[in-house]
């Protein structure tokens, strides 16, 4: 076992190079309580990693019924043995902290008491405005953490048990554009590429995804392509000289709202020099000539104006991706959360069709997921869409849900979109919600524009209820808080970015009376007295495992086929890539080595949008459209990010994240050698632009925009000129590392999402928390 020894700074640990072609080889990692050995462990359950998208494969160490570490599992296939900082560490975060006895609001104040006072409360709030205003006063927001069988239950619950449109999950923020591009492009949500694809390539694009930091396993495996033998080339987007950025051949450091000018660039180049692949496009795409109209202004010279890059660099991206024969895209937040997210991002998947370099070996799109189970919420439907990836327009996939969940067709929601966060934020402010039920996860501290936010959330007329393991800046404005079971004390499968499933078994006992959120959602339902037309009760299970088999039902003959898999199965065999059938009992590495995709009339997830707009193609137009298993090439041309900076706010903001932790910091912020490795927020700007803002390295400084402010410590980088960096992890409370002790109050505003603005996506409505405009200025006397 390699010994974690300094894995907080030695974030990716040592090299194991390896040649194209080759087999990752396996480092197994592990951490344990200080004072342990492996041989004194009393059992190693069966888990993966829930710290992000990467889903590593790894056993929980339990001691004396309590966590005690944790070992990589070098047969996993995601991650061959190897934990990142956060999975070594992060589990410590769950031992302190904790939130154990229900909450409810009394003149004010939130006060201790038991469940069945915390429920009544609930459900009696929730029949009053039922009775009083409908199914559309209720809405729910959960997370990219729970289990699948979490989001299936309130998916269900929300749907057939309520009827309500209203749901969303905080994969708004950070996945949502993955799912668009995928159903633009190829019909439905699914990464078409593999893992394994890394081991074949010949080029590796890096589009706004500062791997290094986000999914730090996923990025040794690069890096170890990188050092091995027939390296792949390697090309990068991003504002920030990451250390993606540092190994890279060519760095195109464009300005932040630029992205969609860079891709047209580089899809013109494409055409413009020959390197289509003529016959797979003619075979299994269309929108070809549309594709070539839009993207001809975009010639490297007006590129290089617009994005602020050489045109020369440019080129020589291009180049890399017309002359390689086996690419691999990475995509993340750097194009999800900009201006044009959607668009941009499909113009990766364009690059890909034109050169045919999908569903074979080393060729490969991976849309990536932020969060660790951020796919299932998308997949069962809490985040609004239809569960199994069904369309909205399609009777027959109404129909289909109707049955398995006994109610009539017309008692589910299916005349508009789902409702995404920021729309309901807005019926909150009007009124017609009164009532939201969030779970594990932080909205008053990761919404945009939080000034508002923690209005909308505080507000008289909505009843909060607050599903978390920890108190939290959402927490602190509910009517009841509920107390949850967290990772390893309830069981669940999840599903990483490159579709594989993970079971991770129940290895201990929540604190406390803390219970899971399916067990939460399940005694709401009866005690509403959901049924459906049979008299079945909604839903019509009470266990995990019950769930899961439910969810099999679901997912049946749809993309995200789980009817082969089986928590014995998963016990067994470890991770495994959907869909998993009788057809294809060992999963699926890739999807679409047939260039049929899923775009019949009949199986597609949505009939499309306008890339610009986000105006929904009707199924009249789609139908006569005919794309019939075709990719669609899309693109629309580029427009400038909204609020420029001018001579008053100078500077770009964007937001991210730092490798040390993960979202709000409700599980890393408890963890000692995490939250010593990033104690605060910071601004990152180019030393130019500090100078002429009159601040200085590691002094602290006011960042501002028209919104609000945070005071943070001054990093001077190599960021481009012009823009400003804050990571999002850091709000008005502070966890407590390694005492079992509440939050304190921060000492100072540092919440990046003070600064950001109420804007998203016309496609996918992720917000653009990387845009607007933003001034530094030095600490007046009296302010930080
Ligand atoms: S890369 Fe992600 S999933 Fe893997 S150990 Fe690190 S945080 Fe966990």
């Amino acid at each position: 076992m390699t010994k974690p020894a300094d894995r907080v700074s030695d974030v990716w640990g040592e090299r194991t190079p390896y040649a194209v072609g080759g087999r990752w080889p396996s480092r197994p990692d592990m951490e344990l309580d200080e004072g342990l050995e492996p041989e004194d462990v009393d059992t190693w359950v069966t888990s993966a990693c829930l710290l992000c998208s990467n889903g590593c494969g790894l056993n929980i160490a339990v001691k004396d019924g309590r966590m005690v570490g944790v070992r990589g599992l070098v047969e996993d296939r995601v991650n061959h043995g190897r934990l990142g900082p956060k999975g070594l560490f992060g589990w410590r975060g769950q031992r302190v902290g904790r939130l154990t006895q229900p909450l409810v609001r009394e003149a004010g104040r939130l006060v201790e008491t038991s469940w069945e006072d915390a429920m009544g409360r609930v459900v009696t709030a929730s029949r009053r405005l039922l009775e009083e205003k409908g199914p559309l006063s209720h809405a729910f927001y959960t997370s990219g953490q729970l289990m699948t069988e979490d989001y299936y239950t309130v998916a269900v619950v929300g749907k057939a048990g309520i009827g309500t449109p209203h749901m969303d999950g905080n994969t708004r923020l950070c996945t949502a554009t993955a799912a668009a591009s995928l159903k633009e492009s190829f019909g439905t949500d699914g990464q078409p590429g593999s893992y394994a694809d890394l081991d074949h390539c010949d080029a590796l694009f890096s589009f706004g995804h500062n791997v290094a930091a986000t999914q730090t396993v996923l990025w040794a495996r690069m890096l170890d392509r990188l050092d091995g033998a027939d390296p792949p080339r390697h090309v990068t987007v991003d504002p920030r000289r990451t250390a993606v950025a540092e190994r890279s051949e060519v760095h195109l450091a464009v300005h932040p709202g630029t992205n969609l000018a860079l891709l047209n660039g580089l899809t013109r180049e494409v055409v413009h020099r020959g390197w289509v692949d003529e016959e797979y496009v003619s075979a299994h795409t269309q929108g070809f000539e549309a594709l070539c109209a839009t993207v001809e202004p975009y010639d490297p010279r007006r590129v290089a104006d617009i994005c602020g890059v050489a045109a020369g660099d440019m080129e020589a991206a291009a180049e890399v991706f017309g002359t390689s024969e086996r690419v691999v895209s990475t995509v993340l937040q750097g194009f999800y959360q900009a201006h044009q997210a959607t668009a941009s991002a499909v113009g990766v998947n364009n690059l890909h069709l034109l050169r045919g370099m999908i569903g074979r070996p080393g060729a490969g799109i991976l849309q990536m997921n932020g969060q660790p189970t951020a796919q299932n919420n998308r997949e069962s439907g809490a985040d609004g869409d239809l569960s199994g990836f069904r369309n909205w327009q399609n009777e027959e996939h109404v129909r289909q849900l109707a049955e398995l969940w006994d109610v009539d067709p017309m008692a589910i929601p299916h005349w508009s979109d789902p409702t995404h966060v920021m729309q309901i934020m807005r019926y909150i402010e009007q009124g017609s919600i009164g009532f939201l039920w969030v779970a594990g996860t932080n909205p008053a501290e990761s919404l945009p524009e939080l000034a508002r936010a923690r209005e909308v959330l505080g507000s008289e007329s909505l009843f909060l209820v607050v599903n978390d393991g920890y108190p939290t800046e959402t927490t602190e404005l509910a009517d009841v808080v509920l107390p949850t079971a967290l990772w390893g004390e309830r069981p669940g499968t999840y599903t990483n970015v490159d579709r594989t499933v993970h079971l991770s078994d129940k290895a201990v006992d929540p604190p406390g009376e803390a219970r899971s959120d399916l067990e939460i959602w399940v005694d709401y339902a009866r005690r509403m007295g959901f049924t459906g037309e049979s008299g079945r009760p909604i839903p019509d299970w009470d266990t995990y495992e019950d769930a899961f088999e439910a969810w099999k039902e679901c997912s049946r003959g749809r993309p995200c086929d789980y009817s082969g898999l089986s928590y014995d199965l998963l016990r067994r065999r470890g991770g495994m890539q959907w869909p998993v059938t009788e057809e294809s009992p060992d999963g699926t590495e890739r999807l679409y080595t047939d260039g049929v995709f899923n775009t019949g009339h009949d199986y597609c997830e949505t009939y499309g949008h306008d890339l610009a707009t986000g105006g929904a193609v009707t199924p009249q137009a789609h139908a006569a459209a005919r794309a019939d298993g075709r990719a669609r090439l899309k693109a629309v041309p580029w427009t400038p990010p909204p609020e420029d900076p001018d001579g008053s706010y100078p500077l770009r903001l964007t937001t991210g994240r730092t490798v040390h932790h993960f979202h709000t910091r409700t599980k890393t912020g408890r963890v000692g050698v995490l939250a010593g490795a990033a104690p605060d927020g910071w601004v990152e700007m180019a030393a130019v632009d500090a100078d002429r803002s009159g601040v200085a390295d590691g002094e602290l400084a006011v960042v501002e925009s028209v919104r609000g402010q945070v005071v943070v410590p001054v990093r001077i980088s190599d960021i481009r000129v012009g823009t400003a960096f804050v990571p999002f992890h850091y709000g008005d409370l502070d966890p407590v590392p390694d005492v079992d002790e509440p939050p304190r109050p921060a000492s100072r505003p540092r919440a990046a999402n003070e600064l950001t603005i109420s804007m998203w996506d016309p496609v996918s409505k992720q917000p653009t928390f990387k845009s607007g405009a933003v001034r530094v200025r030095p600490v007046r006397p009296g302010e930080g």
